[in-house]
C-alpha cells in the first residue's frame, strides 16, 4: 500500500517561478538554473524507481516517499520508506552518472565523469545515518521501531557501478533500480519476528505525515525587487501582458487570455511567500483598479483573512 505518493517537488516549481521571473542578464540566474536541471534530474530518477517499486509486489509494505521529518533541531528526509511489521527499509536515491566506486571503508565514493574525478560521502553510510534518525524519532514517540535496512539506489540507468574492494555492503545494499525486488527480498526473509501491528503501523504513518515539512529554498538573500513583474503571455513567454476588460493581451504577439493572471499569482507565491494583499497583487500583475484587482482574487481559490485594508489573500488547498 502507498501511504504518501511523490509529488513534483516544491523546490523545483520554486526554481521554476525564479528562473521566469529573473531577467537574462541575472547574476544569479545560471546559479538557479543549475539548481533546477539537477533536481529535476533526481526527481526523474526517484519517479523511475517508484515505477518499478509498482512492478514488484509490496503488499506486505505501507510506503511512504519523500519524507523530511524534523528532529532535533534539524530534519532526516528518506526518499522512500518501507514499513512491515518486522522490518522497516529507507532508500535513497542518488541520480549520479558516470562511474561511481564505493569505498565504505572511509566513509566515501568516488565519481569520474568526463575525466574529473570528485569525492562525495559514502551513500550507504548517510542512508543509516537516516535510519537511526527514523528510529530515534519514533522512540521518542512511544514506538518500539523495528530493525531497519538501509538501501541506496542509483537511479542513473548509465551509471557504471563499482565496487573496488568487494564489499559486502555494497552488494547487499546499492542497486540500479530495476533490482529492487532483489535487494530487499534477503531482508524480507530475515526478518519474520512481528514487532509492530498493523495498527502501529497506520500510527507511525500518521505520524510522518502529520510532521512532514518539504524543504524550501532560503531565497532572503534574493530581494524581491530583483524579479520582473508583470503577466506572461502563455503563447510567447513574455511578461507584462495588459488587462483589457475581461481578457488579458499580449503587445508582442498578440495572443488574449481570460486567466493568465493565475500563473503570475502561483509565480508571486512561489517566489515571496503564501500571502498577499489587493495592493501587492496589482503591484505584480500591473493592475491599476483596486475592485479589479479585488474581483479577480475573490474568483480564485483563495483564503481570506482581516478586514478591508489588512485583508490578506493566502492559496486555498487547490490553488
Ligand atoms: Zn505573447
Amino acid at each position: 500500500m502507498i501511504a504518501k505518493n511523490r509529488s513534483i517537488p516544491k523546490e523545483i516549481e520554486m526554481y521554476e517561478a525564479i528562473i521566469r521571473r529573473l531577467p537574462a542578464n541575472h547574476p544569479r540566474k545560471a546559479e538557479f538554473e543549475n539548481k533546477l536541471s539537477r533536481k529535476k534530474a533526481g526527481y526523474k530518477g526517484e519517479k523511475e524507481l517508484d515505477y518499478h517499486i509498482s512492478q514488484i509486489n509490496h503488499s506486505s509494505f505501507t510506503i511512504l516517499h519523500d519524507i523530511r521529518i524534523p528532529y532535533n533541531d534539524t530534519h532526516f528526509q528518506i526518499d522512500t520508506l518501507f514499513i512491515s511489521n518486522s522490518l522497516m527499509i529507507p532508500i535513497d536515491s542518488k541520480y549520479y552518472a558516470g562511474t561511481l566506486e564505493f569505498y565504505p571503508e572511509f566513509n566515501q565514493m568516488i565519481q569520474y565523469l568526463n575525466g574529473n574525478e570528485k569525492v562525495y560521502p559514502d551513500p550507504i553510510l548517510q542512508t543509516k545515518i537516516q535510519g537511526r534518525q527514523l528510529e530515534a524519532f519514533l522512540r521518542s514517540h512511544q514506538f518500539s521501531p523495528p530493525p531497519f535496512e538501509p538501501l541506496v539506489a542509483i537511479t542513473n540507468s548509465q551509471a557504471l557501478i563499482k565496487n573496488p574492494t568487494q564489499n559486502k555492503e555494497v552488494s547487499s545494499r546499492v542497486f540500479k533500480s530495476p533490482g529492487i525486488l532483489y535487494k530487499i527480498r534477503p531482508y524480507l526473509e530475515k526478518y519474520q519476528e512481528e514487532v509492530l501491528t498493523d495498527q502501529d503501523i497506520k500510527k507511525i504513518v500518521k505520524l510522518l505525515l502529520r510532521k512532514h515539512s518539504p524543504y524550501l529554498p532560503d531565497l532572503t538573500e534574493l530581494p524581491y525587487s530583483d524579479f520582473q513583474k508583470g503577466v506572461e503571455c502563455p503563447a510567447c513567454n513574455t511578461i507584462g501582458m495588459e488587462k483589457f476588460h475581461s481578457l488579458w493581451g499580449c503587445k508582442k504577439c498578440g495572443h488574449t487570455s481570460k486567466d493568465a493572471h493565475v500563473a503570475a499569482l502561483k509565480d508571486y507565491f512561489l517566489i515571496n511567500g503564501q500571502s498577499i494583499t489587493n495592493r501587492q497583487f496589482r503591484d505584480f500583475l500591473g493592475i491599476p483598479s483596486i475592485h479589479q484587482a479585488r474581483r479577480l482574487l475573490s474568483q480564485l481559490d483563495l483564503i481570506i483573512t482581516g478586514e478591508k485594508k489588512g485583508r490578506v489573500y493566502t492559496p486555498g488547498k487547490n490553488f
